[in-house]
C-alpha cells in the first residue's frame, strides 16, 4: 500500500523548525512529495508538474499559522489547489436538458460501463429531476447489447425505444427523435456503439448521428480505472465529436482518481459524474472535494485540512477584530468580508445572523444586493493597487476612474463601495469595542 501523503510530510516537517512563513525550500521538499503522490494516483506527468510549479508559487512565502505545522499547510494549499483544478471555472453541476426533448448522446469504448451508465442516468433524470426519459440502443453490432438496455429500462423504470431489427444507427436515431417529440419525452438518450479501441468507423457513426439530432449533452462514459487511457480516449473523443462533459465509472474501485485531475487539466470538459458500482443506483454528481482527498490519499488528510482551516480562520478573525478595535477597516478587509459573504450564502444570509440586521437584509434584497453586486465589488477592489487598497482615502478622480475602468464599472459604482467600506469600518469599529464575548451573546439572542 501507498504511504499516505500526510505521513510523509508530517515526516519531512518534523525536521523542520517553525518559521514566519513558508520558505521556499520548505515549500520545495513537500511538494517533491506531494508529485510521487500525484504520480502514484496516475496523475500524467505534465500535468503534475504544472500543477506543482502553481502550488509553489502559491504556497511560498505564505506565513505560517500557529497552530499547524508547514507540512499541514502546504498539504491544505495542495488540497485547496486540487480543488480549484478539478471544479474548473464556472462550470454548471446540470445538465442542459431545457427544451424537450433534449437528446443526450452516450459515447464511448466498449465495456467503460456506457450502457450501465445510461440505465443509471435516466433513472436519476427521472427520480431526482422529474423527467420523462426515452432510451434507444444504437448498438447494431451486438444485439445483446440492445437487449440489455432495454432490460435495464424495464428495471429502471424508464422507456426503451422498441427494437426494429436491420436498422442502422442513424435512423434508429431519428426514430428516437421523433417518439421522444411525439410521446412527449423530456429527455431522449442514445447509447451509441462502442470499439475495443477508436476507430474511424465508430467515430464516423458517432458523427453522423450527432449531426441527425444534435446533442444537448454528449456525454463520453469512461473507465476512471484505466487512468491515462481513459484522458487520451477523451481527447479523441473530444477532437473527432466534441464531447460536453465525462462520466468516470469504476470509482468505486481502489483507483486513486488521478485520471480525474487529469482529465480536467488535459481536457478541460466537467466530469459530471461518477460511476461508483454495478447498482442502478450507483452514480453520483462529481464531487472534487471527494476525488481532491483521494489523491492526496488518505483518510485522515481531511480534517487535518478542516483543522487547519478552522486554526487559519480564527488566526485571520483574532487578527482582524484587533485592527477593527483600533478603528481600521481597509479595501484588503472589505474584499474578505465580502468574500466571505459569498461563501455564506450572498448578503441577505449575512445580515440575517447578524444582530439587528434584519431589516436591512431585507432593504439589501430590495436594492439588488445579490452576488453579482458582491462579484462586482469585489473586481473593483482587484482593479485597485496595494497602496489604494489599504489606503483608500487617497482615491482622487483619476485614480477613480482607472479604477472603475478596469472593473468594467461605473465611478458611481466605485463611490458607493467606498462610502461601503466608511460606514463598515464604523460599524466595525464600535462591534470591536463591544468585545468578542458581548458580540457573540448579541448574536445568539
Ligand atoms: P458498455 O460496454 O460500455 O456499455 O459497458 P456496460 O455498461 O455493459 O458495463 C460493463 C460492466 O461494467 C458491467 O458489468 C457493469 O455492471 C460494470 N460497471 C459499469 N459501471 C460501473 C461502476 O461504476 N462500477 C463498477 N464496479 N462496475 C461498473
Amino acid at each position: 500500500m501507498f504511504e499516505s501523503l500526510s505521513d510523509r510530510l508530517s515526516g519531512v516537517f518534523d525536521r523542520l523548525t517553525k518559521q514566519g512563513a513558508l520558505s521556499e525550500d520548505d515549500v520545495k521538499t513537500a511538494l517533491r512529495e506531494v508529485r510521487v503522490a500525484l504520480l502514484e494516483a496516475d496523475v500524467s506527468l505534465p500535468v503534475a508538474r504544472d500543477f506543482i510549479k502553481k502550488v509553489q508559487e502559491q504556497a511560498t512565502g505564505q506565513s505560517v499559522t500557529k497552530s499547524v505545522t508547514p507540512g499541514q499547510q502546504v498539504v491544505k494549499i495542495v488540497h485547496d489547489a486540487l480543488i480549484e483544478v478539478l471544479t474548473g471555472e464556472g462550470e454548471p453541476g446540470a445538465l442542459k436538458i431545457d427544451n424537450p426533448p433534449a437528446p443526450i448522446l452516450m459515447v464511448g469504448l466498449q465495456g467503460g460501463g456506457k450502457t450501465t451508465t445510461t440505465a443509471k442516468l435516466a433513472k436519476r433524470l427521472k427520480e431526482k429531476d422529474g423527467k420523462r426519459v426515452l432510451m434507444a440502443s444504437l448498438d447494431v453490432y451486438r444485439p445483446a447489447a440492445m437487449d440489455q438496455l432495454a432490460i435495464l429500462g424495464t428495471q429502471v423504470g424508464v422507456d426503451t425505444l422498441p427494437i426494429v431489427p436491420g436498422q442502422k444507427p442513424v435512423d434508429i436515431a431519428k426514430r428516437a427523435k421523433q417518439q421522444a417529440t411525439m410521446g412527449g419525452y423530456d429527455v431522449y438518450m442514445l447509447d451509441t456503439a462502442g470499439r475495443l479501441h477508436i476507430d474511424e468507423v465508430l467515430m464516423d457513426e458517432v458523427e453522423q448521428v450527432s449531426k441527425v439530432v444534435t446533442p444537448r449533452e454528449t456525454l463520453l462514459v469512461v473507465d476512471g480505472l484505466t487512468g491515462q487511457v481513459a484522458v487520451e480516449v477523451a481527447q479523441e473523443f473530444d477532437d473527432k465529436v466534441g464531447i460536453s462533459g465525462v462520466v468516470l465509472t469504476r470509482m468505486d474501485g481502489d483507483g486513486r482518481g488521478g485520471a480525474a485531475l487529469s482529465m480536467r487539466a488535459v481536457t478541460g470538459k466537467p466530469i459530471r459524474y461518477v460511476g461508483l458500482g454495478e447498482k442502478m443506483d450507483a452514480l453520483e454528481t462529481f464531487e472534487p472535494e471527494r476525488i481532491a482527498g483521494r489523491i492526496l490519499g488518505m483518510g485522515d488528510i481531511v480534517s487535518l485540512v478542516e483543522k487547519a482551516q478552522e486554526t487559519i480562520e480564527a488566526e485571520q478573525a483574532e487578527r482582524m477584530m484587533k485592527r477593527f478595535q483600533k478603528g481600521q477597516f481597509n479595501m484588503n478587509d472589505l474584499k474578505m468580508q465580502l468574500e466571505q459573504m459569498i461563501k455564506m450564502g450572498g448578503m441577505q444570509g449575512v445580515m440575517g445572523m447578524m444582530p439587528g440586521m434584519g431589516k436591512m437584509a431585507k432593504q439589501a434584497e430590495a436594492a439588488g444586493m445579490d452576488d453579482k453586486v458582491l462579484k462586482q465589488q469585489i473586481a473593483l477592489i482587484q482593479s485597485m493597487t496595494k497602496r489604494e487598497r489599504a489606503n483608500p482615502q487617497i482615491l482622487q478622480a483619476s485614480r477613480k476612474k482607472r479604477i472603475a475602468k478596469g472593473a468594467g464599472l461605473e465611478v458611481s459604482e466605485l463611490n458607493k463601495l467606498l462610502k461601503m467600506q466608511r460606514q463598515m469600518g464604523d460599524m466595525m469599529k464600535k462591534m470591536g469595542k463591544m468585545g468578542k464575548g458581548k458580540m457573540l451573546k448579541q448574536a445568539m439572542k
